[in-house]
């Protein structure tokens, strides 16, 4: 895959993810020479999808996203990619506090809150002024619980409308800082929850085609195994055993395995390092991938996007558990993929690594079976005749997600909050070096990464520049 590449370029991206695709297409349309390497055999990282017998296509990531993606789209990759951007309409709750389908955006959830949770509609309103005014540079001490708190004293049953989707989105809990729930959550309220028309091969597909448009190299099945630094600058990396020159990278994948494993740790302060190291990883996910005969349809009324749950309460770690009682659904009809006749499911939960990848052979292939089956038993609250309408199904654990990503811990959305002012500060430590990929909960989602690629490439394009002079 590398023999047309050349031996030095000005800047190389290092993972085809989101934010590495959208990072390379932006630096080559400004005139920079740009080679992306990508060490799995198609692009997309996490935003990817896989065939199985029968025809059947399953999208792993495309569960929803705020509509911003239709500008950044339009603005940094194409019309064509921008306009089948599509609203879900339908999403439903169902748990034991209440059942209820949604718009998902704050018409809707302002109407919800006030009529059905009977919350005041100011205090409505003041809640979501505060969300909205949320920015990065905000004070970071509040926590998302405390926010609750304020605003919805008591109210469990409010606090689990509000944050059940977010946590599922991103993992981020009552513990973690308010402005990074505000901000995503206003995000998704803004309009409501959007799905690419089509699917994720197409968009990718579109994507690549972009790329090439814009003169990236593109190189798959491509493993880095080290970037290169003398003197506190970028040299290059060495991919395939081989070295390729560039005065900058980029890489998109995760944040702690470029410091740790591809650029070593002797290259930074001792400060950097021990902010690195503090850095938690974010949790890791689980997914049942159903397949219907050609033909078999499921009722639109089950929703596009179903937050199930029977646990009493909303609670983080519940979400987490492998004694599953919250799962959301993803719903495809043929809508989907027009010019089909296939509806699938994807049942996706949050998941720890260590309860999955510490456990010998057998046990974690039991693990799986009993994940597929409870998903089978779990789903017939809403699709009675699943198991005779089924054609093919498949689970997914936190092991799959690190041996298709190479994301440490197989973890869904890079790391913690924290991890994005590491991310930031890597430049400072070697001229050149920058990192475009999931840090948390505001830089990561197909929207995050996608945002992301593009500030990322803005800094590499001045570093760029300047180093002309
Ligand atoms: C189960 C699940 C469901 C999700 N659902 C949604 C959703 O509904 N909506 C949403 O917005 N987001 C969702 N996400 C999150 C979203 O998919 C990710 O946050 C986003 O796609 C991450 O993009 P990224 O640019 O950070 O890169 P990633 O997708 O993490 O890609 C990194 C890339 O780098 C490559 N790489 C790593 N190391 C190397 C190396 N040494 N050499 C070469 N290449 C390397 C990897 O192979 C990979 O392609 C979901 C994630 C998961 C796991």
């Amino acid at each position: 895959m590398l023999k047309d590449a050349r031996d030095r370029y000005d800047v190389i991206v290092i993972g085809g993810g989101l934010g590495g695709m959208t990072a390379a297409n932006r630096l080559a349309r400004s005139g920079h020479s740009v080679l992306l390497l990508e060490q799995h055999h198609k692009l997309g990282g996490l935003a990817t999808w896989f065939r199985r017998p029968g025809g059947h296509v399953f999208d792993v990531s495309l569960h929803g996203f705020p509509v911003g993606m239709i500008k950044s789209c339009r603005r940094y990759w194409s019309r064509r990619i921008a306009d089948s951007v599509v609203q879900l309409k339908n999403i439903r709750f169902d748990n034991p506090m209440f059942s209820l389908t949604t718009t998902f955006d704050r018409e809707d959830f302002t109407k919800l809150l006030v009529e059905r949770f009977e919350i005041p509609a100011e205090t409505v309103k003041k809640f979501f002024d505060a969300a909205r005014k949320m920015n990065f540079y905000d004070d970071q001490e509040t926590t998302t619980g405390e926010l609750f708190e304020r605003f919805f004293p008591g109210r469990e049953d409010v606090i689990r409308l509000l944050m059940e989707p977010i946590t599922y989105a991103n993992g981020s809990t009552l513990e973690d800082p308010a402005l990074c729930y505000g901000i995503v959550f206003s995000n998704f309220m803004s309009k409501g929850v959007y799905t690419f028309k089509g699917g994720t091969d197409r968009l990718i597909g579109l994507m690549a085609e972009e790329l090439k448009a814009s003169g990236v190299d593109v190189c798959t099945q491509a493993n880095v195994e080290k970037i290169h630094v003398a003197g506190g600058r970028i040299e290059g990396v060495t991919v395939a055993g081989r070295k390729i020159g560039a005065r900058a990278v980029v890489s998109n994948a995760n944040l702690k395995g470029t410091i740790f494993n591809l650029v070593g740790e002797d290259r930074f302060s001792a400060d950097f390092i021990e902010a690195a190291r503090a850095v938690r990883l974010n949790n890791s996910s689980t997914q049942v991938y159903m397949a219907l005969r050609p033909g078999e349809m499921i009722d639109p009324s089950c929703g596009d996007l179903l937050f199930s749950s029977t646990a009493k309460t909303f609670r983080t770690e519940l979400l987490l558990s492998r004694d599953v009682t919250s799962r959301t659904y993803s719903f495809y009809y043929p809508k989907t993929r027009p010019g089909s006749n296939r509806c699938l499911v994807v049942a996706s939960t949050n998941a720890n690594y260590h309860d999955w990848a510490d456990l010998p052979d057998e046990e974690y292939q039991a693990g799986k079976r009993d994940l597929i089956e409870t998903t089978l038993d779990a789903i017939t609250k809403y699709v009675p005749d699943m198991r005779e309408k089924l054609d093919y199904v498949e689970a997914a654990t936190p092991k799959t997600f690190e041996r298709y990503t190479m994301h440490l811990d197989g973890a869904s959305c890079g790391t913690k909050f924290e991890g994005l002012a590491v991310s930031r500060g890597l430049y400072e430590q070697v001229a050149g070096l920058y990192h475009a990929g999931s840090v948390g909960i505001i830089m990561s989602g197909w929207l995050g990464a996608v945002n992301y690629g593009v500030i990322v490439a803005n800094d590499v394009d001045a570093f760029l520049m300047e180093s002309y002079q």
